[in-house]
C-alpha cells in the first residue's frame, strides 16, 4: 500500500503514518519504494525482503498449488499439480511438503529463512479448533487439523483458512477488489465457494462456515448434495453436475479441464452448460447482494477464465432477481489474479502467522519501534 492508503484505511493521520513507516523502515521491517510522481506519500510500503520467506499451500478439490514468496510480495517459486485432494489429507500434506522442499532448493532459499506457512482448504475451517469443519465437504479431511499437520512437517508456524477466504484476501490486497471495504469473492471451480469481505475484514461467522454459497438451496426438489441437503447450488454448478450434463453428447471421459477448453473454443454444448451454471450462480449471488449489499463481486476459480460466458448470465440474473438498490452499485467482475488469488492470500496469512504484530495492528500503548526491534 502507499502511505496515503495506509492513512485512509487505518484512520491515522498522514504524519503519524509517515513517522511509523520511517521507524519500521529503519529497523528493517519495511522497504519503501522509490518516489513516484505523486510524491512521498505515493511511495509503496512493503514488508522488507529481509523479513524472510513464506510458504503458501492451496489445496483445491482437484489440484495442489504451492509457492515460496518473500515479504516484498514476490513469488520466488511456484508449482501446481493435479491431485484428488478430498481423498486423503495425509497424502496431500506429504506431497505439499515434498514439493515445497524441492521449490526451496530450486530457489536457493535456506530453511532458516522460512518464517511461516499459510494453507487454503476447500471447506469450512472451525475457527476455534483449526479443524476442517465438515465430514462431507472434504471427506478425507474430516477432523484433520491442517495447520498442525503441516506445522509438524515444515517446522514453522502455520495458519489455515478456507480457500475462498484466501482468494478474497488475495483479490482485496492485490487484485480487483483492492481498496473495497465490502466485497464478495466467488470461487467457481470443482465446487463453488465464497469469501466475504465486510468492513475491510474477512467475515468468517460464528463457526467459520460463512460463505458456503455452494450449499445455498436452488431447488428443494433437486438432487441430493454431498452436504445432505437437496438442490444446493453445487448440484447445479459443480463440476460433476456439468460433466454429467455432457455425458451423452461428449462422452463419459470428458474432464473438467477439457470442458473449460472446449467452452473457450466455442463448443455449443459446453458453452450452454457454462451459461446455465452462470444463471444458477447468479441466483445465489442475487440473494447475497440482497443480504450484504457488496460494492463488488469478484468471480475467480477455474471457470472465471471463461470471462463473459460465465459472468454475463451471472450479471443478468443478479440484475433480474436482486432488489434494484442492491444491484445499482454492485460491480460483478473477473478476478485479476486468476488461479493465483488463493496462493497469494495464503502467503499473506503465512506472514501473519510469523509476525502477528505487523498484521494484527500496532499496540496503542507500546512504542512501536522498540517492540519490533526486539523481535
Ligand atoms: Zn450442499
Amino acid at each position: 500500500m502507499t502511505q496515503a492508503e495506509i492513512a485512509r484505511s487505518t484512520g491515522l493521520s498522514a504524519a503519524t503514518v509517515s513517522n511509523i513507516v520511517r521507524g519500521l523502515a529503519e529497523v528493517g521491517v519495511f522497504d519503501v519504494g522509490p518516489t513516484s510522481s505523486t510524491g512521498r506519500r505515493g511511495r509503496i510500503v512493503r514488508l522488507s525482503r529481509s523479513r524472510g520467506v513464506a510458504l503458501g499451500i492451496d489445496f483445491g478439490h482437484s489440484h495442489l498449488r504451492v509457492a515460496v514468496g518473500d515479504a516484498g510480495d514476490h513469488i520466488l517459486a511456484e508449482e501446481v499439480v493435479p491431485l484428488e485432494v478430498d481423498a486423503s489429507a495425509t497424502d496431500g500434506c506429504d506431497l505439499a511438503t515434498r514439493l515445497l522442499e524441492r521449490l526451496l532448493d530450486g530457489a536457493g532459499v535456506a530453511r532458516s529463512e522460512v518464517v511461516g506457512a499459510g494453507i487454503g482448504i476447500p471447506g469450512p475451517i472451525d475457527a476455534a479448533t483449526g479443524a476442517v469443519g465438515s465430514s462431507v465437504i472434504v471427506p478425507g479431511w474430516d477432523g484433520i487439523r491442517p495447520a498442525e499437520e503441516m506445522g509438524r512437517r515444515l517446522g514453522v508456524p502455520v495458519l489455515v483458512d478456507n480457500d475462498a477466504n484466501l482468494g478474497a484476501l488475495g483479490e482485496s490486497l492485490y487484485g480487483a477488489a483492492r481498496g473495497r471495504g465490502d466485497a464478495a469473492y466467488i470461487k467457481v471451480a470443482t465446487g463453488v465457494g465464497a469469501g466475504l469481505i465486510i468492513g475491510g475484514q474477512i467475515y468468517r461467522g460464528e463457526g467459520g462456515t460463512a460463505g458456503e454459497i455452494g450449499h445455498v438451496t436452488i431447488d428443494e426438489q433437486g438432487p441430493v448434495c454431498r452436504c445432505g441437503n437437496r438442490g444446493c447450488l453445487e448440484t447445479f454448478a459443480g463440476a460433476p453436475f456439468l460433466l454429467e450434463l455432457l455425458r451423452h453428447s461428449h462422452g463419459g471421459d470428458l474432464t473438467f479441464a477439457r470442458l473449460i477448453e472446449l467452452a473457450a473454443h466455442g463448443d455449443a454444448g459446453c458453452c450452454r452448460v457454462i451459461a446455465d451454471a452462470g444463471r444458477y450462480i447468479g441466483v445465489a449471488v442475487a440473494n447475497l447482494c440482497n443480504l450484504l449489499n457488496p460494492g463488488m463481486v469478484v468471480v475467480g476459480g477455474d471457470l472465471a477464465g471463461l470471462g463473459d460466458l460465465l459472468l454475463g448470465p451471472i450479471r443478468a440474473t443478479v440484475g433480474r432477481q436482486a432488489i434494484p438498490s442492491a444491484t445499482r452499485r454492485v460491480e460483478i467482475v473477473n478476478g485479476t489474479l486468476g488461479a493465483r488469488a488463493e496462493i497469494l492470500g495464503a502467503l499473506v496469512v503465512a506472514f501473519s502467522a510469523a509476525t502477528p504484530l505487523l498484521v494484527a495492528g500496532l499496540p496503542e500503548t507500546s512504542p512501536v519501534n522498540s517492540k519490533v526491534a526486539t523481535r
